[in-house]
């Protein structure tokens, strides 16, 4: 064998271990992405829901991190920013603790990452999970209770703020209510409770709801102050 043949050999063995560390490179990184299957959390905490129809029960809050809208009103805009990873089996670890069998997955807005996971997990813990979501984001959900509480930065993307396949899924409908443009907005075709919460718990609107409510008398419109903002918790 000469000089030759020894170079063009050595160069297909240095190719074919190039190939097998790329390999074994590969099938780490999709084994760890298979295991942490990571969600962006912003912050978990124990509370009692303050808002909708389930108010005042108690329950364990998964805000998850990000969201597709920009509410002038949004009171969880540290949300908006990247979250903590972590793994579902950590994330139901860390939910399991605070003893509560209600968890509400909420943000940010959640349905920008995948939630079946997450909702099995906390299924096979015995827990019972609702979502509460802007409604601009369509999965088909295996959830226990679902919100659908509606924008009006959403109206360029869907008619009525919310992707329309929600109208027949959703538990309740949550519109945060300011003036007699957001009552314009709510969606009449829907059946199931509709609550209009006053922005930031003002008591003058809560005033106006009141009138709309013998106005309109439609009997799925509730108001609903925000029971933990009215008690001082989170
Ligand atoms: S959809 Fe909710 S979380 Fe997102 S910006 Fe609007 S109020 Fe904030």
């Amino acid at each position: 064998m000469n000089d030759s043949n020894n170079a063009y050999y050595l160069r297909i063995i240095a190719c074919l271990c190039q190939i097998y560390f790329s390999s074994l490179f590969l099938v780490e990184e999709i084994g760890a992405s298979l295991y942490n299957r990571g969600m962006e959390v912003c912050e978990l905490f124990r509370s009692i829901q303050g808002e909708g129809w389930r108010q005042g029960r108690l329950a364990c809050f998964i805000r998850l991190a990000r969201c597709n809208l920009r509410c002038s009103f949004c009171d969880t805009q540290y949300a908006w920013e990247k979250g903590k990873e972590m793994n579902v089996e950590e994330l139901g670890e860390e939910v399991g603790a605070f003893r509560v069998p209600y968890a509400v997955i909420t943000g940010g807005e959640p349905m920008l990452q995948d939630l079946t996971p997450l909702i099995r997990q906390l299924h096979t813990r015995g827990m019972e999970v609702a979502i509460e979501t802007n409604g601009t984001l369509w999965q088909d959900s295996e959830v226990d209770w679902l919100t659908v509480s509606p924008k009006q930065e959403a109206l360029e993307l869907f008619p009525h703020g919310y992707d329309e396949r929600f109208l027949s899924v959703a538990n309740e409908f949550k519109y945060i209510i300011s003036s007699k443009k957001d009552i314009s907005f709510i969606d009449t075709r829907i059946s199931s409770p509709v609550i209009l919460q006053p922005v930031n718990n003002d008591l003058v609107v809560a005033g106006f709801i009141l009138a709309i409510l013998e106005e309109e008398r439609r009997k799925n419109w509730f108001l609903r102050m925000r029971l933990h903002t009215l008690l001082g918790i989170q």
